[in-house]
C-alpha cells in the first residue's frame, strides 16, 4: 500500500467508496462521478500505476479483466454491450495513478473516444 495514494486507501477501507464487488486482489466500486449509467473501476489491490506495468504481469492483467467482465455482467450489462477501458499517463487521462479499468454501460457508446 501506498500511504498518499487515494485507491490504495479506498482498497484499504480507509476512505469510503460505494463497493460493488471484491476479491481477494481486487475491489470494485462506482465512480464518483460517472460518465454512463453504470460506471465501476476495477483496481488491483496492489499499488500498480498504470496498465504500462502489466507487461511483466498477466496473472494480474488477466485477474482484473476477469473481474471487470463479472462486474459487466452482475450489473446487468452482458446483453445490451459494455466498455472495458484503461487510460495510462496524464496525456491519455489517466488522473489517478493506480491502475483502474473502468467498466462503462447502459447506454451507447462512441467511436472513437476523445
Ligand atoms: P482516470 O481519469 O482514468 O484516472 O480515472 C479516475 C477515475 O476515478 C475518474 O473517473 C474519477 O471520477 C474517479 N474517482 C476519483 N476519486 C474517486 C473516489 N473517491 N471514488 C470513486 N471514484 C473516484
Amino acid at each position: 500500500m501506498t500511504a498518499d495514494c487515494l485507491f490504495c486507501r479506498i482498497a484499504a477501507g480507509e476512505i469510503p467508496a460505494d463497493i460493488v464487488a471484491e476479491d481477494e486482489g481486487w475491489v470494485a466500486f462506482r465512480d464518483i462521478q460517472p460518465q454512463a449509467p453504470v460506471h465501476v473501476l476495477v483496481i488491483p489491490r496492489v499499488h500498480v500505476e498504470s496498465a504500462a506495468d502489466l507487461e511483466t504481469d498477466s496473472d494480474l492483467a488477466g485477474e482484473l479483466l476477469r473481474a471487470a467482465s463479472v462486474v459487466a455482467r452482475t450489473e446487468g450489462l452482458e446483453q445490451d454491450g459494455f466498455r472495458i477501458v484503461t487510460n495510462v499517463g496524464e496525456r491519455a487521462g489517466q488522473s489517478v495513478m493506480h491502475l483502474h479499468f473502468h467498466v462503462l454501460g447502459g447506454r451507447r457508446m462512441r467511436w472513437p473516444p476523445g
